[in-house]
């Protein structure tokens, strides 16, 4: 039995080893996943976090009386008949929750840089809100606010719209004035692509210090610039402007994750999307690509064409995430080390979110209401905060949920919404992908170790 990944330190800590109990009948623990490779059997414990590898003769062995049985008793693969193992999960990340000590700092902001855009997609969260830039002014004092409240530790930006390239000036000044200060900082975005050139890539991987953009594709090229409807009349296809900035971005070793938002309109389209991409790109590191379902409890509410196809949506995703997998562009998407004892930026107060005029908010998603503080102030709104930690009530389905460690949905979050069996398939098939990557990681580590040692000799 070899040991690909340890139990998250917290589980080993809190759970230590489980005790065989006499006569007791043992069966999986409900989060455990196997997944059958060449050299043997990987189990994958979703509530310790600790992957294992068992060769074919141990894997014979796993059901019967025996020190393999035993060891994956005492590494809680196995459970006794008739726990309950949500109350043994629930009760675990809340004691490990409750344990974390607290963290000193804001560390994480979301800074918007402007609520306009250059773009028009029919989907967009944003449509009716009002179009405001970031003034000098207040990224000016934001930097120091930055500074101030890092507890001098190094900060991750993530620059935010609208479309953050539409108010670039700001970025730079933001940047500038943390170098100045001596404030460490690296940073990603979220960007439709359209206004990188080779100038301004060659300033985010220098002054911005960005490592990765996402950067929505909606199909190919009469589909996305349908979609996007941006505002230039130029004759200049956006399609293939963006397809080139993504190049310039790869090329100066910045990541690109591609995300792609699939609805009724262009379920089949995104199939073809993904041949012209690993065309160009299949197998390049720092390119990944992965689906967004388009539905109508999500951000994209407004989707009412999407609305009856629920299921016939979410089969899609999992045929095209498969496709995506294929063609190599799955990205490199691992396993969580520890466990998983908070949602998003919305519930962890080391992260931020600042708006075009500087009010502090929880969630990316409002930048017109929800917010907690200001920039310019040190006063805080508890009960908000308060508010972005409750956690959705679980669902009678979530007893049996095998994602149930993985699960944390806030009741603010617009994206939680309700809970299909067809979400759980694609949250299921990603953790399966996750742990095949680590094992190949694994493999690939070990086999690089082996010839090191060859060559030293
Ligand atoms: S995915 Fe759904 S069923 Fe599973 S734990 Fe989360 S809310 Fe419960
Ligand atoms: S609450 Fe939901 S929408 Fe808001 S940041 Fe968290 S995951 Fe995203």
């Amino acid at each position: 039995m070899e040991t690909i990944i340890p139990a998250a330190k917290a589980a080993a800590r809190l759970l230590r080893e489980q005790r065989s109990r006499l006569g007791a009948a043992w069966r999986p623990l409900r989060y455990v996943l196997r997944e059958d490779v060449a050299e043997g059997t990987l189990l994958f414990n979703g509530l310790t976090r600790e992957l294992l590898l068992l060769t074919p003769e141990e894997t014979a062995q796993m059901d019967a009386p025996g020190p393999v049985r035993e060891a994956l008793i005492a590494r809680w693969f196995l459970a006794p008949e008739g726990q309950d193992d949500r109350k043994l999960a629930s009760e675990l990340l809340s004691l490990a929750a409750a344990l974390e000590p607290p963290k000193e700092g804001i560390t994480g902001y979301t800074v918007m840089t402007t609520t306009d855009c250059n773009a028009r997609c029919f989907y967009c969260y944003e449509l009716g809100r009002s179009r405001v830039p970031m003034s000098r002014e207040t990224a000016l004092r934001l930097a120091d606010y930055m500074t101030a409240h890092s507890g001098g530790k190094k900060l991750h930006i993530s620059w935010f719209g609208g479309e953050p390239l539409y108010n670039a000036e700001i970025i730079d000044l933001i940047c500038q004035k943390l170098r100045e200060a001596g404030q460490e900082y690296r940073s990603s975005m979220i960007s439709n692509g359209y206004l990188f050139d080779e100038a301004t890539v060659r300033r985010a991987a220098e002054n911005w210090k960005l490592e990765r953009v996402q950067i929505t594709l909606d199909g190919t090229e009469d589909v996305y610039n349908r979609s996007k409807a941006y505002i230039y009349k130029d004759g200049v296809s956006p399609y293939r402007r963006v397809l080139d900035n993504i190049e310039l971005l790869l090329e100066a070793h910045i990541a690109v994750r591609v995300r792609l938002n699939l609805g009724a309109h262009n379920g089949e389209d995104l199939f073809r999307l993904v041949d012209g991409l690993a065309e160009r790109w299949g197998g390049r590191p720092g390119l990944s690509v992965y689906s967004n379902p388009l539905f109508e409890n999500n951000d994209f509410g407004v989707l009412e064409q999407v609305r009856t196809h629920r299921e016939e949506t979410f089969r899609r995703q999992l045929e095209l995430e498969d496709y995506i997998r294929q063609k190599g562009l799955g990205g490199r998407n691992g396993l969580r080390r520890s466990l998983r004892t908070g949602g998003c930026m919305a519930d962890n107060d080391q992260s931020v979110v600042v708006a075009p005029d500087g009010h502090i908010g929880k969630c990316e998603h409002f930048s017109e209401s929800e917010f907690c503080s200001h920039i310019d102030s040190e006063a805080w709104d508890r009960e908000m905060i308060r508010s972005w930690k409750e956690k959705v009530e679980e669902v009678p389905d979530c007893a049996g949920c095998v994602c149930y460690p993985e699960c944390y949905r806030l009741k603010k979050c617009p994206n939680a919404g309700a809970c299909f069996p067809e979400a759980r398939m694609i949250q299921e098939s990603r953790l399966r992908q996750g742990v095949r990557n680590e094992y190949r990681w694994y493999v690939h580590k070990q086999a690089a170790r082996e010839e090191q040692e060859q060559e030293n000799c």
